[in-house]
């Protein structure tokens, strides 16, 4: 893989996503409805270490769920 700013294949992959609020943080992802509640599948990031370019961000896992959007 190659990061498309800068060229470099300096990559580091699947990388953790979280979010921080105060002392804690969260593991952030996409949301999905299941039955009974919705739940968040995590998400991940490949990062250019010559850049900081963050080259693709993805989840792991199945992508066929009753995603959740908000509808306008
Ligand atoms: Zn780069």
């Amino acid at each position: 893989m190659k990061c498309p700013n800068c060229g470099s294949e300096n990559i580091e992959q699947g990388i953790s996503t979280v979010s921080e609020a105060g002392f804690v943080i969260y593991r952030t992802g996409l949301e999905y409805n299941t039955r009974f509640s919705s739940k968040v599948s995590k998400t991940y990031s490949d990062l250019c270490l010559d850049c900081g370019e963050i080259v693709r961000t993805y989840i792991k896992g199945k992508t066929d769920r009753n995603w959740c959007k908000d509808e306008k």
